[in-house]
């Protein structure tokens, strides 16, 4: 059994030199003291260009003393204080120490950068192929399948990017791994809670990629799951691989608090924030819809309507007011051009807009469907309240084959009707030639 990772202690006027020692290794590993560009370890891992930001900083940096609470020390504690939105004090109190022991991923920060950051590191293809060299016993392997799908689908509703699972021996540029302690790329990881996971950065344009770029790996030594909420002690593997594949197409961590792509890990997060798609766009440019169909809130069919209250058709949108304590799902066929001018379209995702009356009333699950196959499946998104646009991507977008669907799992809890409703406005897909 691997031991806990020894947790940080806040830090009085008097530090013993162990405490402080903890602290320096933490800010080191992460990228606050020490020489930059060592933070992640491997044998070839990609050197910053000449002309990088990550270059410019690799000046040395004063080293400070073992065990010392000194000046270069209180420094980097400022700077991580900064990156992690806590108050600039210097001082390791106690709410920097519960930060430090917060589960986060293994990669370095970039300290004082403001907002999403990438360092020219991309992949040149736009047509990525991923492959699993083992899965997690915690996990059921068709679960660890379609979280890594749904993971990789919150980029590629974005940006021209497909995601298609090969086999292994294909030579894919992602390679998925759960591994434990040290695994033979210089980044040990550290037993349970700490460091989740680490990944490898694409290249800079035009060097040519190297076999470990773009890998993610898990360290199996957590507990993982798919259940939202999750269990006591368990990881949010959708949460923790969207992240990590963020890496894999070039981004590094962001001091948006609210961004997918912070390295603090504060439980399920399945979804992309705004400053994660300036800084993936950033990197591969949006995609531009050759075709869009959208069909009005009025045409959703209910699947079982015993376990509905009331179902009212406006003139703007459908009301379903579901019995307290009950899931459905509601369903959406979208008229679909599958052939266009002599091309085959591909789907690139889906968008919905609802409103529901409270928490009482949620969109748990959102699949997308081609004739008789499932394309994406969202599980466990939980969206209430007012959502004008909500987008869901499919990861590899292939060609349409039959028509769309889009299904909407809906759990209603209890409440007075008028929490239980969702209104439905509008649904539909883009495609792309
Ligand atoms: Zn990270
Ligand atoms: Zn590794």
């Amino acid at each position: 059994m691997a031991k806990k990772t020894t947790k940080i202690a806040e830090l009085g006027d008097q530090p013993g030199k162990a405490d402080v020692s903890k602290v320096q290794a933490y800010l080191e590993r992460f990228g606050y003291l020490g020489a930059r560009g060592e933070g992640f370890g491997a044998a070839d891992f990609p050197e910053a260009a000449p002309d990088s930001p990550g270059a410019v900083l690799a000046t040395a940096r004063p080293a400070p003393g073992a065990g010392a609470y000194d000046d270069v020390t209180r420094d980097a504690v400022r700077q991580f204080q900064a990156f992690a939105g806590l108050p600039v004090t210097g001082a390791v109190d106690t709410a920097t120490a519960a930060k430090m022991n917060q589960p986060r991923c293994g990669m370095p920060d970039a300290a004082g950068v403001a907002e999403f950051v990438t360092s020219g590191r991309r992949w040149a293809t736009t047509n990525l192929r991923y492959a699993f060299q083992n899965f997690t016993a915690d996990v059921p392997s068709n679960d660890i399948v379609l979280a890594i799908e749904q993971a990789f689908s919150l980029w590629a509703a974005h940006t021209p990017l497909r995601f298609t699972r090969v086999p292994l021996a294909s030579g894919p540029e992602i390679i998925i791994q759960f591994v434990t302690g040290d695994h033979g790329d210089g980044s040990p990881f550290d037993g349970p809670g700490a460091v989740l996971a680490h990944a490898f950065f694409p290249s800079v344009p035009p060097a040519a990629p190297t076999a470990i770029m773009g890998d993610a790996h898990f360290d199996d030594a957590e507990t993982w799951t798919v259940a939202v909420p999750p269990g006591a002690g368990t990881i949010d593997l959708v949460t923790v691989a969207a992240h990590e594949f963020g890496h894999s197409l070039g981004l590094s961590h962001s001091n948006v608090a609210g961004a997918l792509m912070a390295p603090f890990y504060g439980g399920p997060h399945r979804a992309v924030e705004a400053d994660d798609i300036a800084g993936i766009t950033s990197l591969y440019g949006g995609f531009s819809i050759n075709h869009a169909m959208w069909v009005h809130g009025t045409s959703v069919t209910i699947e079982r309507d015993a376990d509905v209250e009331s179902v009212t058709r406006f003139g703007f949108f459908t009301r379903i007011v579901g019995k307290p304590n009950t899931t459905n799902w509601y369903h959406v066929a979208v008229p679909t051009p599958v052939i266009v001018g002599g091309n085959r379209l591909a789907f690139a995702r889906a968008m919905l807009r609802f409103a529901t009356g409270g928490t009482s009333a949620v969109v748990r699950d959102v699949h997308i469907y081609d004739g008789s196959s499932r394309i994406a499946a969202h599980q466990s998104v939980n969206l209430s309240g007012s959502q004008p646009f909500a987008v869901f991507g499919v990861a590899h977008k292939p060609d349409v084959a039959w028509g769309a669907g889009i299904s909407i799992g809906v759990t209603t809890g209890p409440g007075t009707a008028a929490q239980r409703r969702i209104d439905l406005i509008s649904a539909g897909i883009d495609f792309l030639d």
